[in-house]
Parts: structure tokens; C-alpha cells; sequence
């Protein structure tokens, strides 16, 4: 099998790398393997791509650590931030063909995708502004001596990133470790390999020394578990699932106790209480849950609904959500398109079928959409209690469940109720209700009277069992130095 393929999408005809992009080079895998793609909007393959084994991980390893001790350490820090400057315009450059592939292998929305596109070179544009900025500290302890602190790469970083945001992921991974001097071996989900194999080639075209990028195509129980468990991989970033988060931090311990970040699932509350602008929260409430198909990690998916307010609410959100334009992602006005693989169809009508079960009621949607494609309806249950599988479980689909309470008390109270804490909102007018509100959750962002606006100036991770660490902002750079610590003894003649 061939190393680049023609695509034609129905926007742009573009040349797409199917190697894997090792030293600089797209390359076969050591075994040969290839595997399939799907488009999920017709169920159809889309392309083979070459699939990473161990022993691919190994070379690539081999490769990052070679330019990390060579080529790379000779690059002074601004030219690390130019590099990842240029990076950043050919994305912009290239931003009908890299939201093509996105629509194209993960089923986004082309003008949704256009968006991460522009959110992924901004991302790495801001990692590039850090690379000369990356300061120690002097330390004065006493006259005889002189401390300072270095913030060092860590070395070489295995990532893993999954198949909801391709690209986005791509770009929050590399961009703060590139920024600080690391090198890199990425593996893309095995849904969505497309996008990071095209910027691959872009980043050979920004002048990166080889092997400091490296991006494999394959499967998490045997590309992705080999990076866990490498013993010359300095420091692990996963995002994904708490199941495999888990593992992926058992595996570094047992292995060299490589340094580990976790971005994990949710089930994120988002709280309307009474005082809120009504119209404003159910257009946030809509984008919170329904926004990249529910396919985010911090999801609006429990609802949480004042009395007061609570039948205006659903009569409204039930009609916003029936206005969502859920169809083919190559449409302009596409809001939804389908679900990522069958898997992910197949999980999410399972819990659909399972609140069914258990009583809920459907509000609206709680189907198929169409009869081609794993396309599913805006799913609002209500009727649901705290105990229900849909309430407690990550769906990760565009299903939500809407839960009354009392009052602020009780919001808090129920909002607080899982073991995820990665995002949550609260809808008010009253700033003392919202800074009560937001110190009493339990989650790494809070979103006031709005919901699903990241930043990459703005930190985000979990509490709780959705995850360890902190991504973007200037957090972000910790996750990818070590501090060392220079006392010198200064002689007294
Ligand atoms: P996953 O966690 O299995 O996959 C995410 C990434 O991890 C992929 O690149 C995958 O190849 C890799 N991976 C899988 N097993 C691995 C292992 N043992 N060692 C190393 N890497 C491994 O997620 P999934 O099966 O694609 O989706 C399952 C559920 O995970 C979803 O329904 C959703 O709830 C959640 N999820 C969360 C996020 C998020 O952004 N937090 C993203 C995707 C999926």
C-alpha cells in the first residue's frame, strides 16, 4: 500500500499521508499492518492507513530521543516559538482542507470544524509566545550561596488523544510540550487518524528538526499501551476515558513511573436557577449538551432545573433542541452530524434504551436519525431520579437528562453527586448566587451564564476521577518540565 492517497471531499481535493510519521518521514509499519478508517456519515471506509505496533513505537522512541539529545537542544528557545509559529500559519493556511478531513473522518460539522481548525492554530500560536519565556527562579538563602531553579524538558512525551476534537487535541498536546524543549511520539485514536497525519506533513514543511514530532496511527491496547509502558518515555498524556486512564497510570508506575497527565470523562451539571435570562441559559444549556454531537468530555448532560422555572424550561429547551440541524457534515448549517464510529452509535443507544427502561420519560428525540450513518436525535429525559444509569454514567452522546430541584442547596448538592469534576455551570443574574454557586462545585472549570467556552489561555482539568494535571494556559507548561534545583557555594576569596 501507497504512502500519500488522493481524497476528494465534497469541498477540497487534497493529497492525504497514510505513513506513519516517523524522523521526519512517512513510513510503513515494521509488521506491514494497515487499517480502515470509516466516514461515519455513510458507514463507508474512507482510506487505509498504515497501523503503529510496538515495534514502531520503539523506533519512533528511538527517533525523539535522538533529536531531543541532538538537533533540538541546539535550537534556542525563540526559535522553538518561530517554529511553532509557522506551524500555526500553515494551519491557517490550510483550513478548507484540514476542516474537509475533520468532516470527512470524525463527522463534524464543516463550519464547527473550520472553528477547531482556527482554535488549534491559536493554541499552538500561544505555545509559541511561552517558548522564550520559560523562567527559573533565584533563590536567596544565605550570603555564601547562589540557588536557582531550571525549568528543563522532561524529555520524551508519549501522547494519546482520542477521536472527539482530532485536531484540537493534536494542538493542546504538542503545543505546550514543544514550547518547553520536549519531544514527542502522538498517537491518534484509531477513528480519526486523518487530520494529525496532514499536519504531520505540515510540521515537516515548518522546518522541525526530524523526530522531534512523531505521530502513529494505531490501536490502544497495543501502539497506545506500548507508549504507557515504554521504560524510554519520560512522561505520559492521556485523554479519553477514565477506564483507560486508569490503566494508562497503572502501567506507568509498574513500568519507569514515567511522569503521568489524565484528561478524563465528566458527567458536568449545568444549574438554571430562577433569577437566570431564560432565553440566553437554554441557548447555553442547548450547546452545552448537544455541541459536537455530546462527544465532549465537559458535557452539560445533567441539567439541573429550578422549580420555579422548571416547566417554562422544558417547553422551551425541548423546542430549541428540535431546531438543531442534525445531517450531513458538508452542509454549511450543519449543527449535529453523526456519532464517531458504530461503537459509539451502538453505547449511546444502549443508554438511551436503558433510561427508557428505567422510566424515564423523552421529552424529545430518543432515536435514530435517518436511516444511514450513525446519526442520533437531541435526547432530553426528564423524569429521571439519582440513581439512574443515564444520570450517573458519561453517555458521551447528545442525550441529557433534566433533574428539578428546590434550591441553591439542593443544586449544589446534586451537582456535587458523581465522581467526575471536570466542568460545570450555574445560570444567574445575581453575582453573590454565582460566586456561591461556583466555589461550592466540585470541578475544574465553572462556567457562569455560559458553558463550553475554552480557551487555550485558560487552564482545564478535573477534580475528582476526571483526571490529573491541567492543560492549557500557562499551567500547562508544568505538566511539561521538571525543576531543577543549581546551589552554588560561592568561595569566600
Ligand atoms: P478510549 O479511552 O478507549 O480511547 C482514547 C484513546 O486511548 C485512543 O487513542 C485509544 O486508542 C487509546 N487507548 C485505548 N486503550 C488504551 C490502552 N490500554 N493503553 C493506551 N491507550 C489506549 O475511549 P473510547 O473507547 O474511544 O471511548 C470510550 C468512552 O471514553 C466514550 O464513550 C467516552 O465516554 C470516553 N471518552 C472521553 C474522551 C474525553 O475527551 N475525555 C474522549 C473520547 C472518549
Amino acid at each position: 500500500m501507497s504512502l500519500f492517497q488522493t481524497i476528494k471531499t465534497p469541498v477540497v481535493t487534497y493529497e492525504q499521508p497514510l505513513g506513519l510519521f516517523i524522523n521526519g518521514e512517512f513510513v510503513k509499519g515494521v509488521d506491514g499492518k494497515t487499517f480502515e478508517t470509516i466516514n461515519p456519515h455513510d458507514e463507508k471506509p474512507i482510506v487505509a492507513v498504515h497501523e503503529a505496533t510496538e515495534k514502531d513505537v520503539d523506533i519512533a522512541v528511538q527517533a525523539a530521543r535522538k533529536a531531543l539529545d541532538g538537533d533540538w537542544k541546539q535550537i534556542t528557545p525563540s526559535e522553538r516559538g518561530r517554529l511553532l509559529t509557522r506551524l500555526a500559519d500553515l494551519l491557517e493556511r490550510d483550513i478548507e482542507t484540514v476542516a474537509a478531513i475533520e468532516a470527512l473522518d470524525n463527522g463534524k460539522g464543516v463550519t464547527l470544524a473550520k472553528g477547531d481548525v482556527t482554535a488549534s492554530a491559536g493554541c499552538i500560536r500561544y505555545y509559541g509566545g511561552w517558548a522564550d519565556k520559560i523562567y527559573g527562579q533565584t533563590i536567596d538563602t544565605d550570603p555564601n550561596s547562589l540557588t536557582y531553579t531550571r525549568h528543563e524538558p522532561i524529555g520524551v512525551c508519549g501522547q494519546i488523544i482520542p477521536w472527539n476534537f482530532p485536531l484540537l487535541m493534536f494542538a493542546w498536546k504538542i503545543g505546550p510540550a514543544l514550547a518547553t524543549g520536549n519531544t514527542i511520539v502522538l498517537k491518534t485514536a484509531e477513528q480519526t487518524p486523518l487530520s494529525a497525519l496532514y499536519v504531520a506533513g505540515l510540521i515537516k514543511e515548518a522546518g522541525f528538526p526530524a523526530g522531534v514530532v512523531n505521530v502513529i496511527s494505531g490501536f490502544g491496547r497495543t501502539a497506545g499501551a506500548a507508549i504507557a509502558a515504554h521504560m524510554d518515555i519520560d512522561k505520559v498524556a492521556f485523554t479519553g476515558s477514565t477506564l483507560v486512564g486508569r490503566q494508562i497510570m497503572q502501567v506507568a508506575a509498574k513500568s519507569n513511573l514515567k511522569k503521568v497527565t489524565l484528561e478524563l470523562g465528566g458527567k458536568s451539571p449545568n444549574i438554571i436557577l430562577p433569577d437566570a435570562n431564560l432565553e440566553e441559559a437554554i441557548g447555553w444549556v442547548n450547546l452545552g449538551i448537544f455541541f459536537n454531537h455530546g462527544q465532549c468530555c465537559c458535557a452539560g448532560s445533567r441539567i439541573l432545573v429550578h422549580e420555579a422555572i422548571y416547566d417554562k424550561f422544558i417547553e422551551l429547551f425541548k423546542q430549541r433542541a428540535e431546531q438543531n440541524k442534525v445531517g450531513d457534515p458538508f452542509k454549511a448549517d450543519t449543527f449535529q452530524g453523526p456519532q464517531v464510529s458504530q461503537l459509539q452509535y451502538d453505547r449511546v443507544m444502549g443508554y438511551i434504551k436503558d433510561g427508557k427502561s428505567a422510566g424515564a420519560k423523552v421529552v424529545t428525540g430518543g432515536d435514530r436519525h435517518g436511516s444511514e450513518g450513525y446519526y442520533i436525535q437531541p435526547t432530553i429525559f426528564t423524569d429521571v431520579h439519582e440513581d439512574m444509569t443515564i444520570v450517573k454514567e458519561e453517555i458521551f452522546g447528545p442525550v441529557c437528562t433534566v433533574q428539578k430541584v428546590r434550591d441553591e442547596e439542593e443544586a449544589i448538592r446534586v451537582a456535587n453527586k458523581t465522581n467526575y469534576g471536570l466542568a460545570a455551570a450555574v445560570h444567574t443574574t445575581n453575582i453573590n448566587t454565582a460566586i456561591r454557586v461556583s466555589n461550592a462545585i466540585k470541578a475544574g472549570t465553572v462556567w457562569v451564564n455560559n458553558y463550553n467556552t475554552l480557551h487555550y489561555q485558560m487552564p482545564f482539568g478535573g477534580f475528582k476521577e476526571s483526571g490529573v494535571g491541567r492543560e492549557l494556559g500557562s499551567y500547562a507548561l508544568e505538566n511539561y518540565t521538571e525543576v531543577k534545583t543549581v546551589r552554588i557555594q560561592i568561595s569566600k576569596s
